[in-house]
């Protein structure tokens, strides 16, 4: 199905392996209508994630790429994560000004906010394959997402339930009263499948997004074919679907 922008996208800034200027040149070739370079939050090993130096230096590439494209909006976005089970994520008051929008989910490797968290947290969500998270963990897990999303001007949930399991109807619940997009990712479709109930049951609208790490996979929507296929009622939440600009929140 056709997909018409790709608004997670990572580069070299944080772990991805291609630069701002081929993710924008590989969204052109495949036609959309929009991108969005968002790599990874500050919590994340330098190596490894934006810092507020780097975030300049992209803004600064992107306005560059902006006046060679005039039929792709480009946006300079951030994936942030969430750190604390109170929803803390890694974004200062006033970062998010140096970006379009913020996305933001759990990744193992950005520094939990207190040993509260680490043992909470991240903890269950290491082990989660081995050990089942119990209903007191998916009920704080769903709690820590709820808040952030009140908390923080979070405009797209990232992979919900990769890894940090949540009761994602309570979340998909929140993200609709804020106006928050809940990401179908191309790489946690399965994760999506077994949500699928929970979310219909809401308002929620969702954004489908790569996740690309590589220029080459920035805008391959091919995995969505059979998903939509055995779920073809989530077709019409897809606000990517349709062409046009999608809204994005910014403030809380
Ligand atoms: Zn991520
Ligand atoms: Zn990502």
């Amino acid at each position: 199905m056709k997909i018409f922008g790709d608004y997670h996208t990572h580069t070299y800034f944080s772990d991805g392996r291609g630069g701002i200027g081929e993710n924008i040149a590989a969204a052109s070739r495949r036609g959309l209508e929009a991108v969005a370079i968002s790599d990874h939050g500050f919590n994340n090993p330098r190596a490894f994630s934006l810092t507020r130096k780097k975030a300049a230096k992209q803004a600064e590439i992107i306005e560059k790429e902006r006046s060679r494209y005039h039929d792709l909006r480009i946006y300079h976005a951030i994936e942030a994560d969430i750190i604390g089970t109170d929803g803390e994520t890694d974004m200062r008051s006033g970062d998010l000004e140096a970006f379009d929008f913020m996305l933001a989910g759990f990744h193992r490797f950005a520094k939990p906010k207190n040993a509260g968290a680490f043992f909470d947290m991240y903890v269950p969500a290491y082990v989660h394959k081995i050990i089942r998270p119990s209903k007191s963990v998916i009920k704080r897990n769903t709690l820590a997402f709820c808040r952030m999303i009140r908390r923080f001007p979070v405009a797209v949930v990232a992979h919900i339930n990769d890894m940090v399991i949540t009761d994602v109807k309570e979340v998909a619940m929140a993200a609709a009263d804020y106006g928050v997009y809940l990401e179908i990712n191309m790489k946690h479709l399965a994760v999506m499948r077994r949500a699928l109930d929970g979310i219909m049951a809401t308002n929620v609208k969702l954004l489908a997004n790569t996740d690309a790490h590589t220029p080459e996979y920035v805008g391959d929507f091919s995995a969505l074919d059979a998903f939509v296929k055995e779920c073809p009622e989530i077709v019409p939440r897809i606000a990517n679907a349709v062409l046009g600009e999608i809204k994005f929140r910014k403030s809380i």
